[in-house]
């Protein structure tokens, strides 16, 4: 758009450069008419600036943010981690233990039909816990009995000799200290392993 004044003569003037006077602008272009577009603020008019493109843009915008908030049922696990991991353990050269135990076992995981999961218990040998770390299901929920474990320096075989409810989610992280002291109940564990 130009501001300046100008002697020029057309054949035609449009006032407003919306969608009806710049469509109409094209037409008489290409009808060989000399035309003027006069446009007092921003071409395009109410659709292009604040009608027609931004509104589908905020549709567009809200519609993905709705199926963020809905990515957790879409399969995204929540992911929870206390105290060291087992490459962190390992890093600092301490020897370690670390056991696995899949949520495929544990009862109130398979009712609620969200059992792809587990709980992750990095150990001294025999000794105190190191790390928790919870990737499923209300792993957010479950995660304060691992955090008390933890820094109250626990070991894997007094986790597993507490009784935990069932059938809750909570007893993946007794079965997993059961599992790592060799006594899993529900289902074996995963992995056991010790290293250096
Ligand atoms: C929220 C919202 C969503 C919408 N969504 C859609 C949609 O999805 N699909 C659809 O088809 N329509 C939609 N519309 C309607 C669409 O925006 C309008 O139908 C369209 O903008 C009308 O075009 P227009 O050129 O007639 O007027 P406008 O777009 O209003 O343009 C008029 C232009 O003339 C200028 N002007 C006014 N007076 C003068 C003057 N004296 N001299 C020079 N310039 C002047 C103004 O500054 C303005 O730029 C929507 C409208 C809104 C508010």
């Amino acid at each position: 758009m130009n501001s300046a004044a100008t002697d020029e003569l057309y054949d035609l003037a449009i006032l407003g450069g919306g969608p009806g006077g710049y469509a109409a602008a094209l037409r008489a272009g290409t009808l060989d008419l000399k035309t003027a577009l006069i446009e007092t603020k921003r071409l395009g008019g109410l659709c292009l600036n604040e009608g027609c493109i931004p509104s589908k843009a905020l549709l567009y915008v809200a519609d993905i943010l709705e199926e963020t908030r809905k990515a957790e049922s879409h399969g995204r696990p929540q992911v929870v981690s206390v105290g060291l991991s087992e490459e962190e353990a390992r890093r600092r050269g301490l020897e370690i233990e670390v056991g696995c135990y899949s949520l495929g076992g544990n009862s109130q995981a398979l009712i609620a039909g969200e059992s792809r999961g587990l709980v992750k218990l990095v150990s001294e040998p025999g000794g105190r816990l190191l790390g928790v770390h919870i990737i499923g299901p209300r792993a957010t929920e479950i995660v304060s009995e691992a955090m008390v474990a933890v820094s109250w320096e626990a070991s894997a075989q007094d986790l597993g000799e507490l009784i935990h409810p069932h059938p809750t989610f909570s007893e993946a992280i007794g079965e997993a200290a059961m599992a790592l002291v060799g006594k899993p109940l529900h289902a074996p564990a995963r992995r056991r392993g010790r290293a250096a």
